[in-house]
């Protein structure tokens, strides 16, 4: 294998990791350099040949289903693929080397399929270059056949490894054996898709997007990640690991550096002072949201408790861990976001949707399964007992969600009454803006909620049509585009002419880059991933309120992201270039 192969994908997760490389889909085999052989050559002769009808099986589905549904008369590319199932380079050759060379069936495809792609390469004809895709998807399909889908413990062997996959749902996520992960890589994804935001949630360095890792790396191959700069170097050579050692502890030093902040307030240079909090998915975050200097939490994601059961938890269970995040972040404030289940968060996949982001979501699942969103509203109100915890509604589309919400939120509270369950009887009840039509209705919506969270995570992919895990259109996908900072000033004065407070906690609010603009836009609050804090309050510190309205009239102005982006990196670089190399994450491959 070449030495220093770079790829360079989307910067998820901040940090420098070096280790080796463990295919998450690959995780029935071990990591050892010298794979173990195999023992039952009959039993993985028979495993791979099974895997092989389901293959021809599903293509065979597939190619009915297109004929039937889309009226086509007949669908005969897909008998490329079904034929290349039993075609002699990839059957015969698989069978012989897991006999003569008693290599794992997966293994023994995989290498198959990696020459084979080489060999196409090599041939510059648009024909052949198709084939090649069907080699591809092919023998991904073999692959996935033989994982051993019982295997649904995603553990890993002894060592700490840097886990590499083609897709990382948020639930395939929660479930790792986190403590042995040193970074994530993967070929799908997008910087907000929620695999990324748990990334920093872990912090965990990541860099997603990266199109075809999984087809040119081999476990146990080493790794850099540089999560800052969106870089990968495979197989590295001494003087690259030693360069990315330096930049590593070049950047840890202005990490500790900034986390002496912690204990100071968010406050500009004109004495204006920010709400500055933390978003959490787990309880275990609240330590971490201390610890990077958040005041409170302004986004409790609740619906990753849910993807980490086999079942849906009980009201006693969430009791306990939403009481257990109140009392610990006390006398400061918990918002709870209900359920957001739904898009990439999914919690049952045996009926998916064509289309999960904007179909059956977040509160439109609340309101339809009353039963389960009784529960947690129950819980809830119950860990409100201290008067520091408020709800907020995630992705209202429609008036009527709101007044329905909040209806059911009465309904549990008389419950509670009639039972003497104490609760907070003032508690406020906010909505996350993240959909168009709130955002132009927003005078409206102010008068039903008692604050907005503006959600420019999703904000992004609606107001610009662009899915946020999707690593094909990710260039266009960007919360500093002029459309969604325009649409952050309607919400922004809206609540404030209706005398409601606003918060962000789209990953904007953790963007060094955005801070200006958000706090000349006139935002009240921010709430951010634990790991950003300190660098978000730096810049905080060192502006005035005075030019960030200046910045934020600027940008409100410009017409492309590029402008807004260029205008705010020069501001980074002239004033804050103490932590500069932290927030513009540069390319250190380009240095070299
Ligand atoms: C958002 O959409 O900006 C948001 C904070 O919610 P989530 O990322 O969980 O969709
Ligand atoms: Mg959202």
């Amino acid at each position: 294998m070449k030495n220093d192969i770079i790829l360079r994908g989307i910067a998820a997760s901040p940090g420098i990791a070096i280790g080796p490389a463990f295919l998450f889909e690959e995780r029935s085999i071990l990591l050892e350099g010298a794979l173990q052989p195999v023992r039952d050559i009959d039993k993985e002769i028979k495993k791979f040949k099974t895997a092989i009808r389901k293959s021809k099986k599903e293509l065979e589905d597939i190619k009915r289903n297109l004929v039937k549904k889309l009226g086509l008369t007949k669908a005969n590319f897909l008998d490329v693929q079904i034929l290349a199932l039993e075609d002699t380079w990839i059957f015969d050759e698989t069978i012989k080397r897991i006999r003569e060379e008693k290599k794992e069936a997966i293994r023994a495809v995989k290498e198959i399929s990696k020459g084979l792609l080489a060999k196409f390469k090599e041939i510059d004809d648009p024909y052949l270059k198709e084939r090649a895709c069907d080699i591809k998807d092919v023998t991904k399909r073999i692959i996935k056949n033989l994982i051993d889908k019982k295997d649904k413990a995603i553990s890993f062997p002894e060592k700490m490894i840097i886990l590499v996959a083609n897709n990382l749902s948020p639930s395939d996520t929660a479930q790792l054996e986190k403590e042995k992960v040193l970074a994530f890589l993967t070929d799908l994804g997008g910087r907000t898709s929620h695999t990324a935001i748990m990334a920093r949630a872990l912090e965990i360095p990541a860099v997603v997007a990266l199109r075809e890792i999984t087809d040119n790396i081999f476990a146990g191959v080493k790794i850099i990640v540089d999560g800052y700069a969106g870089v990968v170097v495979v197989n590295p050579t001494e003087k690259t690991l030693k360069n990315f050692e330096e930049k590593r502890n070049h950047l840890l030093d202005i990490e500790k550096e900034l986390l002496g902040l912690r204990d100071l307030p968010a406050t500009t240079v004109d004495g204006y002072t920010i709400d500055l909090s933390a978003n959490i998915e787990f309880t275990s975050d609240v330590d971490s949201a201390k610890n990077h200097g958040a005041r409170g939490i302004g986004l409790y994601r609740t619906e990753f408790l849910y993807l980490t059961q086999m079942e849906l938890p009980d009201e006693e269970l969430q009791f306990k861990i939403y009481k257990n995040v109140v009392d610990k972040i006390y006398p400061e404030t918990v918002i709870f976001r209900t359920l957001d289940l739904g898009g990439d968060k999914i919690f049952d996949n045996t009926t998916p949707e064509p289309n999960p982001f904007l179909g059956w979501r977040a509160i439109r699942f609340s309101l339809k399964r009353k039963d389960i969103f009784k529960t947690q509203l129950r819980a809830i109100l119950r860990a409100s007992y201290r008067k520091s915890v408020r709800i907020m509604f995630p992705m209202i589309t429609d008036l009527n969600e709101v007044k329905e919400a909040k209806r059911i939120v009465r309904e549990v509270a008389d419950e509670l009454d009639k039972k003497g369950i104490k609760y907070d009887r003032e508690l406020e009840i906010g909505i996350m803006v993240e959909v168009p039509s709130v955002a132009i209705l927003a005078d409206e919506f102010a008068k039903e909620a008692d604050f907005f969270s503006i959600g420019t995570n999703d904000l992004t992919q609606y107001l610009l049509a662009v899915d946020r895990t999707n690593e094909l259109v990710a260039s266009l996908y960007d919360h500093l585009h002029p459309s969604v900072l325009r649409t952050i000033k309607i919400i922004v004065e809206s609540a404030h002419r209706n005398s409601k407070w606003v918060g962000v906690c789209g990953e904007i609010a953790g963007d060094p880059l955005a801070i200006p603009v958000l706090l000349g836009l006139g935002v009240d609050e921010l709430s951010a991933a634990p790991i950003v804090i300190p660098e978000v309050k730096k810049v905080i510190r060192t502006l005035s309120l005075k030019e960030s309205k200046e910045i934020a009239n600027k940008c409100i102005g410009f017409s492309t992201s590029k402008e807004v982006r260029n205008f705010l990196r020069d501001i980074i670089n002239t004033k804050l270039t103490a932590i500069k190399e932290l927030i513009l994450g540069e390319d250190y491959t380009k240095k070299k």
